[in-house]
């Protein structure tokens, strides 16, 4: 057991690494325990993605964050991402995954695989991107079927079915074309999604009018066959030889990890409950941060619009120092 910490922060994405920044530039004595690589989120992006915010918009801590383009990739995000951490020797322990915390009069005993802690304050940042939301269909389990996407070399000359109308689902859909994929999109709704980057959007659409990528609007998978999927279209069901599926329906924070902390979620939009000003949860010197506080609206929050999460927190965990101090 190390000796008691005054934060333990969960995940270190960008969100986590910025509230271990704003702990050490106010002598608070910290730890990250991150399960997988420094923010593993993001080292699981697709290779050639980039990013729909400018660096300055990722940045932590004021500390600049220079890329080629204004628009940065994956590469570039990850180098800023260590060198920050790396540069400002923060505490952290990757590989090490956190299974659950202990409240106790000293605060809490949280338990990772590893070791266990004795801390005052605990900030989850535990993000979304590790649980698909499934399609809950037939044949989602076969080995063909993945609600990831990391490159187009293995779509080569394959009829593949990327599911999603979002940014990623488009991304991906261009990309397997543009390598020789021969793509057909299963979207919900009636068109491109509505939040896809303004300078991408014109492409896809295109490509579809075109007839470069096939698209069945306000249709759904029903069934996922070893050389087929079925789907369900407005004029009846219609059955397509598949290769491969890869369905980018998006990703949801862990519920049940946040429910085992004692966190109260919304009943519709499971939204974790917790004080907008200083991010603390229902459980008291427990906090949240970052776009684990979406519940299924994860959309809402992005890098740049959680970052200030960090400085809100630690504020708050000041305060009470203090008040303890003068009790
Ligand atoms: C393709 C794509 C493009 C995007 N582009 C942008 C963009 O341009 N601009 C923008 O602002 N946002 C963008 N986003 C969103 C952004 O990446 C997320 O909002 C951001 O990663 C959230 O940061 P986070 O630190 O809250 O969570 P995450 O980055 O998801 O980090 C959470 C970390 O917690 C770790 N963890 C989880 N459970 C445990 C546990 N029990 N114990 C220990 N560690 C744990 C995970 O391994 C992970 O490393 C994009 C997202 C995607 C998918």
């Amino acid at each position: 057991m190390e000796n008691k910490l005054d934060v333990l922060i969960i995940g270190a994405g960008p969100i986590g690494i910025a509230c271990a920044l704003a702990c050490k530039k106010n002598k608070l004595n910290y730890i990250v325990i991150e399960k997988g690589a420094l923010t593993n989120s993001l080292f699981n992006y697709p290779l050639n993605m980039s990013f729909f915010s400018t660096s300055e918009k990722l940045e932590l801590d004021d500390i600049p964050f220079i890329s080629t383009n204004p628009k940065p990739n994956r590469d570039e995000a990850l180098e800023y991402y260590r060198r920050v951490t790396t540069s400002n020797q923060l505490n952290i322990h990757l590989y090490e995954s956190v299974i659950s915390t202990e409240k106790n009069e000293d605060g809490f005993l949280v338990i990772s695989e590893k070791r266990n802690y004795q801390v005052a304050h605990i900030i989850v940042a535990t993000g979304f991107y590790d649980i698909p939301k499934l399609l809950n269909v037939p044949g989602e389990d076969l080995t063909k079927v993945s609600h990831y996407y990391k490159e187009a070399h293995p779509y080569l000359l394959q009829d593949v079915i990327v599911v999603g109308a979002s940014n990623s689902s488009v991304d991906a859909a261009l990309e397997i074309y543009r390598k020789g994929g021969n793509v057909t999109m299963i979207i919900r709704g009636d068109a491109i999604g509505e939040r896809v980057k303004y300078w991408v959007k014109p492409d896809i659409e295109n490509r579809i009018s075109e007839g470069s990528i096939k698209v069945y609007f306000s249709s759904e998978i029903v069934k996922i066959e070893d050389q087929s999927v079925t789907i369900n279209t407005p004029k009846g069901e219609l059955t397509l030889a598949n290769d491969f599926v890869i369905a980018l329906t998006g990703y949801v924070p862990n519920f049940s990890f946040l429910q085992k902390l004692g966190i109260t979620l919304s009943e519709d939009k499971l939204i974790p409950t917790y004080n907008k000003d200083t991010m603390e949860s229902n459980v008291a010197n427990l906090f949240l941060a970052g776009v684990v506080c979406g519940g299924t609206e994860t959309h809402k929050w992005f890098i740049e619009n959680s970052r200030i999460h960090a400085t809100q927190i630690i504020s708050a965990i000041l305060e009470k120092k203090e008040g303890n101090l003068k009790q």
